[in-house]
Parts: C-alpha cells; structure tokens; sequence
C-alpha cells in the first residue's frame, strides 16, 4: 500500500497533461496505464509502412487553440496546414461534375446554418438532413467522418456544443510522436490496468494486479465506454446519473485503412480529399499521398466502421482497393502495396474512437465533469467542452481537472 496525493489512470493525451501539471506543482501522484506504451489514441508507428503513420490522432485541430501546435512548430518539425476541402467527389464509380461539388458545398453550408438556428431540443442530427438537404454527401462529413456517428445517432446540441476546428495542421512525424514527446519525461507505470477504485472512506483505494495505492483523490480519463463496459469498478457503486453517463456518451468509430500505391499518383495532388459517395452511409474519404508518401489513407465511418473492422483487414483492404479500381481502372490493383487496417473498437482499453452524446442526452458530459464524493474525477477527450473529440481538448481538460483538484487537495 503506497500511499500519494493523486492517481490518474490513463496515460493517454489527458492523463499525461494531469500528470506534468501535478510534477510541475510537486504534488506527488501515481499515472498507471493498462497499455505497454503513453498515448493512448495518439500512436504513431512506422510498422506498417516504414515511416511514421499515425494509428490513432493526426489532424492538429484547432491550431490556433491546441497546445501540441505551438510545440511541433518549436520542435523544428515538418507541418503541413490543410483544412478539409472536398477536392474530388464520387458518386460510386461517376466523377462528380463541378456544379454538383459546387451543389453539395452550397448544401453543407445550408445544413450548418440549419443546426446552428436549430431549437435546443437535442433532435437526432438526420432529422435536419431529412428537412434540409437532399444532397447527403455534404451529411457525411458532419456524422461519419467527422462525429464518427450516422446522423441519427448525433444530438444536434452536442453537434452545435463542438467548435469549428479550423485551421487543421498535419505533422510528417506524427501526433502521436508528438504526444509521446509530451510525456516523456512523466514517470508512468505501464502493462498496469486499474481494477477496482474504493472511495468508501477518506480518499480512495486504487486496485491494481501489481498492488494497490492509497490517495486523496483519483483522476480518471479512460473513455466512457471502458467504464461502461465496467474494466474498473467503483466500491461502493457510482451515482446513477454518472452510470448513465457513461452509456449516453458511446463510442463513434472511425476506422483507417491506408493502402500504398506505387508508382503512380492517379492525377491526384498530395493531401487532396477524396469522397466516395455510396448507399447507406458506405461512404469512403480518402486523404490523398500526405507529405508526398506512396499512401492512400482511405477512411470510413459511424456504423460502417464498426461492421467493417468487425469483418477484418483483408475485407476492408478489399473494399478499398475494390473502390480505386471502381474509379481508376483494374490496373490499380497491381499497384497496391502494404496496407492496414486500425482496430480501435478491439482495443480493450479505448473500445471506439471517441464519444459522441446520444440524442436528447447531450447534458452526460456536464454530468460526468461533477467529481464524486470530492474524490473522483472524470477527465478527457468526452469532456473537452468545445474541443471534445480531439487530443488537444483532452490535454486541456487533463490540466483543467489537474487545477481543480491540487485546488481541493488539504
Ligand atoms: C482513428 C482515430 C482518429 C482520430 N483522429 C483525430 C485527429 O485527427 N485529431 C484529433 O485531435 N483527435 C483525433 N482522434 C481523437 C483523439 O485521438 C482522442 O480524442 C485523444 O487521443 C483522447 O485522449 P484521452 O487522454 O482522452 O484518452 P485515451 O487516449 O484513450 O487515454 C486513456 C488511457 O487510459 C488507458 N486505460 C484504459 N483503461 C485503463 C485501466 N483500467 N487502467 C489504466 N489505464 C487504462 C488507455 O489505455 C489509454 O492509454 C482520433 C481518434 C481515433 C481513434
């Protein structure tokens, strides 16, 4: 039994920040992390393709307002600003003409102000695409692709609660090395999940298979859905509210699946955005060879995602490679490389790519920002106020709660 002031459990992007502030302050504390390595969703790897590809994180959202901004571009490192822009738009296999581009960004600006005057009675997002648009491409980057959710599945109030995230930066090196550089200097007990949390008396009792501390307070940043699915129980049980909480903030899913493509860039430009509009929200973006590299960086998203990682890598390399011969000819199929596919919804300790409020339910987040008993604190991407569902916000929400609570510590 180690006793400390503060545990965090979780060394993603929040958990790293909450540490580094309580180092800086010398508050002594634990960070315990179920996975070997720091970052939790920000993860950079050059195994897939010999240089870095960033598994999880790699738009730099927000650079204006995001803290790792700053830090890449005093690290000397190779930034590229590209905010998303439809370049090239399929329907199926059929190049979209310019009037119909010009057609479905006239539509995603008409569905915008349409959420934007929207009464606040926290709709399901595909209610407005019903009423305002016809046109269902400009619908797929504000559900799938960006909310990692189908329309129906989004509350327009927590919609409208997230911030433009404008200008957008790329890193040749990667978020995900960047996170790591963040944290690097922050003493982190890896390969250790938190099991149980008792809060029964004063402070708390972390469990761990490799022992168990004692603190005045515990700062939790998991995601909502590994607490959902209970990989730590609270003794004695949380609030219901905040149980709740957890299940009205479930996962979107945005699954990545980057093919190499050698010896030809199909006329496309590096870092275009390539949308392929087909049925039912089977819609594929591509992030056209970024930094010049030989890759295709196809994306899909919301339900889809799901049922695609949940059929495996060949199927999705497939589906891919099936999509650019559709478009470029059988050719292509020669020229595909190595590739992969992410798996976020398989990883036990992160379960999805990041949370988004059922409709009606958009209030869970406020919820879960209340501590419990004054000794339990929720941090992350989930409550990152404007900024949730990106790294810098949970950095940011990592220090807000690190603040609150060396405020509260005796
Ligand atoms: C495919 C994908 C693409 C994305 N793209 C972008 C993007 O382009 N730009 C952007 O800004 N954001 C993006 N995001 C979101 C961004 O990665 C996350 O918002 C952010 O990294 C979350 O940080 P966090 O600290 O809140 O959570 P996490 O990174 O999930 O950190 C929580 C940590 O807790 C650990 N943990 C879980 N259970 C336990 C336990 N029982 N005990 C101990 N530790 C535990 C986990 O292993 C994890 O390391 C993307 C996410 C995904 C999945």
């Amino acid at each position: 039994m180690e006793d400390v002031e503060v545990v965090i459990v979780g060394a993603g992007s929040a958990g790293l920040a909450a540490a580094r502030l309580l180092q800086q302050e010398g508050r002594s504390f634990r960070l315990i992390e179920a996975m070997d390595r720091i970052g939790g969703r920000a993860w950079t790897s050059d195994a897939p393709f010999g240089v870095p590809f960033d598994v999880g994180c790699a738009w730099l959202h927000a650079a204006d307002r995001n803290p790792y901004f700053p830090e890449a571009e005093a690290a000397g490192w190779t930034l590229f600003h590209h905010d998303m822009n439809v370049d090239h738009l399929y329907f199926g296999s059929e190049r979209a003409s310019t009037e119909e581009i010009a057609e479905m960004k006239a539509a995603d600006a008409r569905l915008h102000a349409i959420i934007e005057a929207h009464d606040d009675n926290d709709d399901r997002l595909g209610s407005l695409i019903e009423k305002g648009s016809s046109v269902r491409a400009a619908a797929t980057f504000c559900g799938p692709m960006d909310f990692g959710k189908d329309p129906d599945e989004i509350s327009v109030t927590d919609y409208r609660s997230a911030a433009d995230l404008d200008p957008n930066y790329f890193t040749k090196e990667g978020f995900g090395a960047l996170v790591a550089r963040f944290g690097a200097d922050v003493r982190v007990t890896l390969s250790t999940p938190v099991k149980r949390i008792g809060w029964g008396g004063p402070g708390v009792v972390v469990e761990t298979p490799k022992g168990t501390i004692r603190a005045q307070k515990v700062i939790v940043t998991v995601s909502p859905a590994v607490l959902a699915f209970e990989e730590i129980s609270f003794d004695p049980a949380l609030p219901v509210a905040h149980v709740e909480a957890f299940f009205d903030l479930p996962m979107g899913m945005l699954t990545k699946i980057p093919v190499e493509i050698k010896g030809t860039r199909l006329g496309l430009e590096s870092f275009a955005d390539m949308l392929v509009e087909r049925h039912a929200r089977h819609d594929l973006y591509f992030l056209c060879f970024p930094f010049e590299l030989d890759l295709m960086v196809g994306f899909v998203g919301g339900d889809f995602a799901w049922e695609m990682e949940a059929a495996g890598t060949e199927a999705g390399v497939d589906f891919v490679t099936d999509r650019l011969a559709d478009i470029f000819g059988n050719d292509i199929r020669g020229k595909v490389g190595r590739s992969m596919m992410t798996k976020w919804g398989g990883e036990r300790y992160v379960r999805g790519a990041y949370a988004a409020a059922r409709p009606g339910k958009a209030g869970a987040r406020e919820t879960l920002m209340q501590p419990v008993g004054e000794c339990i604190y929720f941090a992350g991407e989930a409550l990152a106020g404007s900024l949730i569902q990106t790294c810098g916000g949970a950095r940011l929400s990592g220090e807000a709660v690190a603040r609150q609570v060396i405020a509260a510590l005796s």
